[in-house]
Parts: structure tokens; sequence; C-alpha cells
């Protein structure tokens, strides 16, 4: 094996190591910043006084570099080598270098908040940015000053920007490992295809068949688009004339490969055979497969990420950065010159593409982050003095830290209650994650799932009317159900029952108005929903002119309303409104009362600092008996809510 870049820097490494508590090591994909930097620092006697972590943003990374350091040392894996991955911990007593996924290293710090089995800690391709890596940056910042004299931590990474984490860590030495990368070929496709996978096809074709030998690297998105082009590769290339090219063989690549798969792909090729490794974005810097020369790029990735306005996480299909792209070309480079196809045109390269990647803290819901900490039981973690890389601001963090106190998802001393557990656990905006909860324990999850499925699509689902304006709404047709006075969310319900009564009918919807894709999307999301959104809002916000929620003859509105959505135009709007009565919800405002911050932020100190409290200013109740008690009573709450909006449907119905 030639020597891998970083071998020739290790004096340098070892040097810089131990000098500083904190290393930052930028190097080129495949220069062996994952497979040798826990072996130089082995090397150097590190493993006796303890053990060395290397963490991976990605399941599949832990295993096949575990597993390919333990085969370099010449050790079984499981044994002075290991891996441990959720549900699987291949370790042992003797493991020195374990390699783990970060969420395991946030989970082991709960048990052992100074990880004091670890004499070395490096984070690993934290480019990545996940958020399970920036908060174990967090935590790191704070470790190297409680264990300054027996623990090193190195971050490493192939594109991340050096400076701003050496800054974060007191300007902490950066070492750059330059890597030799051969000269790539780009060329952009003059448009983008229809299909990527089809375009993808034909583009592999071409290279077996026209260009000489080399393997082809081809990104895809996941499970799905691989195992499609897989099939149509094998389709082609059986049909291509015999002894017209060499042989191929053709590789899939993803996550959900069993182990004994994945590892297929670093095993070498018999002579004369050109491989097609067929992968999704782990072959973009976590996993390196030797012998690549042409790679296929269609510009896409699978993200996660959060959208605020239907308080929902989905897994979506969207373009790259700039700087994945250039990782993805580099692949073709590493052991001579190769070639990049990208199948888009330059134009949208340039215009369109991201420069980086959006770290995942802020493709996620403020309040959902807060919670996720929260629930990791960190001890001593004060949230808004936490050590975010790039920290969200304090009056966003503590928005974040009274709402989930408001709906219960922590207590008032900050700790995370069984409620908020469970809600950590859903995809989730929180409170919508609360609301669904508690429709269940009223008996009324069915109808809450549709209006939240609703409410997702629901700027699609009027056509010719814009709600986002605020221009006038066109009112739906009359024969459209109105929300019997009761509000928007109770027309969205009405007329996804009604939809669903014509047996989803794509006919009626065109009658009325209704977008058919909007409808067919709200259908798909209430199947793939369990839990909705709502926020409690006191009635001093506008109600959006869309709403059919109006005025009384006195132009007055309900005190009290709850709303989906508050959007700024000229001013604050709330969208989506329902009227709500005021005991319904005095509890809860009754909470901020008693509101300490700082104590909700996780900081334990009982501060001198005045307590902060916000008190509203309530009207008062009409039956002022005692409300706290009477609001105890959950099942007669609940029946005198139904009792009045079945009185006001029948009424409405007349
Ligand atoms: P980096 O983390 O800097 O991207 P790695 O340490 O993962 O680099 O890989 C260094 C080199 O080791 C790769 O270029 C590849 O040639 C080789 N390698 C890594 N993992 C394996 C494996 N599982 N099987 C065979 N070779 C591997
Ligand atoms: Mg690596």
């Amino acid at each position: 094996m030639a020597q891998l870049p970083i071998l020739r820097y290790e004096e340098k490494i070892a040097e810089t190591v131990e000098k500083n508590p904190v290393v930052v090591i930028i190097g080129e994909t495949g220069s062996g910043k994952s497979t040798q930097l826990s072996q130089i620092l082995r090397r150097r006697g590190y493993t006796k006084a303890g053990c060395i972590a290397v963490t991976q943003p990605r399941r599949v990374a832990a295993v096949a570099v575990s597993r390919r350091v333990a085969e370099e040392l010449d050790v079984k894996l499981g044994e002075e080598v290991g891996y441990a991955i959720r549900f699987e911990d291949r370790t042992s007593e003797r493991t020195s270098i374990k390699y783990l996924t970060d969420g395991v290293l946030l989970r082991e710090s709960l048990s052992n908040p100074e990880l004091n089995q670890y004499s070395v800690i490096i984070l690993d391709e934290a480019h990545e940015r996940s958020l399970n890596t920036d908060i174990l940056l967090g935590l790191m910042k704070r470790l190297v000053k409680l264990r300054a004299s027996n623990l090193k931590v190195l971050i490493t990474s192939a594109t991340l920007d050096g400076e701003k984490v050496s800054r974060f860590f007191s300007d902490c030495p950066i070492l750059n490992v330059p890597g030799k990368l051969f000269p790539v070929e780009i060329q952009h496709s003059s448009e983008r295809a229809k299909s990527y996978v089809e375009a993808s096809l034909k583009t592999a074709i071409d290279i077996h068949t026209h260009e000489p030998e080399g393997d082809v690297l081809i990104f895809m998105t996941g499970q799905d688009d691989i195992e499609k082009l897989v099939m149509k590769l094998e389709e082609r290339i059986k049909n291509l004339e015999e002894g017209s090219c060499m042989d191929a063989m053709i590789l899939p690549l993803h996550g959900s490969l069993p182990p004994e798969l994945q590892v297929r792909v670093f095993s070498p090729p018999p002579a004369n055979c050109r491989r097609f490794i067929v992968s999704t974005n782990i072959a973009e810097t976590s996993l390196t497969v030797d012998g690549v020369v042409y790679v296929i790029d269609a510009g896409f990735v699978k993200q996660r990420q959060y959208n605020p306005s239907t308080g929902m996480y989905s897994l979506d299909t969207i373009q790259i950065s700039k700087v994945q792209a250039r990782q993805r070309a580099g692949r073709a480079g590493r052991t001579r010159p190769g070639k990049c196809y990208r199948l888009y045109p330059s134009m949208i390269y340039e215009d369109d593409f991201l420069d980086a990647t959006v770290p995942e803290i802020q493709r996620s819901s403020l309040a959902g982050t807060v919670l996720y900490l929260k629930s990791l039981d960190l001890p001593d973690i004060d949230i808004l003095k936490f050590d975010f890389l790039d920290p969200p601001s304090s009056e966003a963090l503590e928005d974040a830290l009274k709402q989930l106190y408001l709906i219960d998802a922590i207590d008032e001393d900050g700790s995370i209650t069984h409620l908020g557990r469970t809600m950590s656990e859903l995809p989730l905006e929180p409170s919508l994650s609360r609301t669904l909860l508690e429709a269940n324990e009223c008996g009324c999850l069915s109808q809450a799932l549709t209006v939240a499925a609703m409410l997702s699509a629901e700027t699609t689902l009027f056509l010719g009317q814009s709600k986002n304006t605020e221009k006038k709404r066109k009112h739906p047709p009359s024969n459209l159900p109105d929300g019997s006075g009761l509000g928007d969310h109770i027309q969205l319900l009405q007329i996804y029952e009604h939809w669903h009564q014509t047996g989803y009918n794509i006919d009626w919807c065109k009658e009325n108005n209704l977008q058919v894709r909007g409808m067919m999307f709200v259908k798909d999301v209430r199947k793939q929903l369990c839990q909705i959104i709502q926020k409690i809002a006191k009635g001093s916000t506008d109600v959006h002119p869309s709403s059919v929620l109006k005025a009384d003859e006195d132009g007055l509105l309900p005190n009290f309303a709850i709303y989906h959505e508050l959007i700024a135009t000229t001013r604050p709007y709330m969208r989506n409104v329902c009227a709500v009565e005021v005991h319904w919800v005095r509890p809860i405002i009754a909470k901020l009362d008693k509101l300490n911050i700082s104590k909700l932020s996780g900081g334990t100190r009982l501060s001198d600092e005045k307590v902060e409290s916000e008190t509203l200013d309530l009207p008062k109740d009409d039956n002022n008996a005692d409300a706290a008690q009477a609001l105890d009573d959950r099942e007669s709450r609940i029946l005198a809510a139904r009792e009045r909006f079945l009185a006001r449907s029948a009424k409405a119905s007349k």
C-alpha cells in the first residue's frame, strides 16, 4: 500500500498533540484521518492511560473503519479494536481503539460525564456538522478544561472551516495535511435530465463502452434509487454485445446494506473488470473506495429537514452544496487523473448550489434541539450558556425553553418530563407532538391528525387563492363546509371528512376548487403523521383576513384563540385561528408566573437575580369558582367542550 499522506506528518501530529489539548486536523478525504490517527496516537503511547475514541456521524463508517483498522493491526475486531453503534457493541475490556457513532459517545457521557475511560477523543468528520457532533464540540470544550492533564481532543474534517473551530477552542492549532490529488476533468450536462436515475444510467453505459478502464462511482440518494439503478444497469450491461467491453461488476453501497455486503466494495476487483459502485453520499467523505476514476454526480442528496410551517421533519431529496460537489468530483482523482460527470449545467452549480451544507442544527426546530439536549440528561448543562459552534440567539433559546415548559416537556427545574421524553422521540416540532398526545388522551386523535395534515398543505389546497398574502381570500364555494362558526381548523376538518366520505373522489375536489395534488398530499401526510401542532396565544395579535373566524357584530374578536402560524406582513397576523375559552388555557398561562428561566436552562444556582415573571393580565373568569380545581377535572372539561361544540354545530346546521 502506498504511504498515506497523513503518515508523512506523523512526527508533526504527535508533537502538536503532545503540546496542545485540542488540535484541528484538516485533510483531503482518503488521506488517512479516520484509519491512521488512532494508530499514530496508539504508537505514541496514548492507549496506556486509556482508550482512544473516534466518533463517526454514520454507523456504516464506524463499522467499516474499525474493521479496516483491526485488519491493519492484525487483530480480531472487537478485541483491541472495536466499534459501538446503537444496539451493537463490539468492544471488550481489551479494546484500546474504539470507533463509535457520535450519538453513542453522547449517551456514554450520561453515565460518565467526564468520559474518564478515554485518553483521546477524536471527533471525526466534523464537516458533516451533525447535531450530535455540534453538541459534542460544546461538551469537549468544557471537558478539556476539566481534564486538562489527561485528555487530548482532535477534530478532523475534510472541508471544515478550520479557523472557526480553532477560534471556538481558544485558537488551537490547525494542521493541514495536503493530500495528493490528481486532476479531475469536470463535465457538466447542458441541462438537467427529467430523471437523474435514467441520466446516470446513460452516462454509466457511455463510460463503460467508450472510456478506458477504471471504476465508476455513482452518487444516488438512497436505497430506493440505488436499487433501481443497479437493476437497470445490470439489465443494460447484460444486453451489451458480448466481448464489446470488459466485464462489469455492480455494487450497491448504503447504510441499510448488511455489513458483509458493504465491505465488498473494499475487496480488490477481479482482473479486466470494471466496477460500478452505486452509493449514497456515504462515499462522499466517510468511506473511500480505491480504484475510482469516474464519478457520476446527479447533484442530489437526501437530507432530513424541519419545515417550520408544518412543524414536521421530512427526508427530502435536495440539491447538494458546492463543497459537496467538489468532494464528489475529488473522488475520481485519488489514484490517477479522473473524470467527473455532473448531470447538471454549470450555471446551476454556480447560481443555485449553496456554498456549504447547512449544519443540522440550523435545519432543526430549536425547541426540538433543546428538548433533545434535555433528553440527554447531561449533568450540569445550562442551555443558555451552552457553547454552540453556531449559537442560536439567546432570545430564541429562551423562547424554546419557555415553550417546552408550557407544553410540559420540561418541569420548572428544567428537567425533562415523562411526556417530554415521549415527545423527543417523535420527528415533530414539540408542540405538534404535544397536541397530538393530548388529542390522543381526549379521544380525538383522528380529528387532530386530519387537521394537522390539512394544515401542512393548506396553502396549496384552495385554488386561485393566495393565503400568504393579505389579499382577501375568496371564500370557497358555499357548498364546501364553512367551519360551522368554529373557525378554520374545523373547516379543514370538515372538508377532509367530506372528501373522505366521497371515497377520496378527485372530481369532488375539482368541483369544489380544491387542488387535487394538495389533497392527495394531505392524505399522504395524514397517513404518515402521528401528531398535531397548535400554539397558545392571547388575543393581542390580529387574525389574518383569510380566516373564517370573524369579529362579531360589535367588531370584537375572541379574547383568546389558538393559532397555527404567526406571520408578519405589515404587522403580525395569526393564521388558522380558532377561538378558545380562557379557562381552558389559564393553567398553562399561569405557569408563566413562576417561571425561572435560568432554572429551565439547567443552571443550578439559586440566583439572587430577579426571578423572571411574566404576569399576564387575565380577565376574571365568569364562573369564578375554584378554577384550578375545576380544571383538574379533565374529563368534565372535555365533556363540556364537546357539548358546546355539538350545540354550536347543531345551531349552525339548522
Ligand atoms: P480519511 O478519513 O482521511 O478520508 P481513511 O482513513 O478513511 O481516510 O482512509 C485512508 C485510506 O485507507 C483510503 O484511501 C483507503 O485506501 C484505505 N481504506 C480505508 N478503509 C478501508 C477498508 N475498509 N478497506 C480497504 N481500504 C481501506
Ligand atoms: Mg474519514
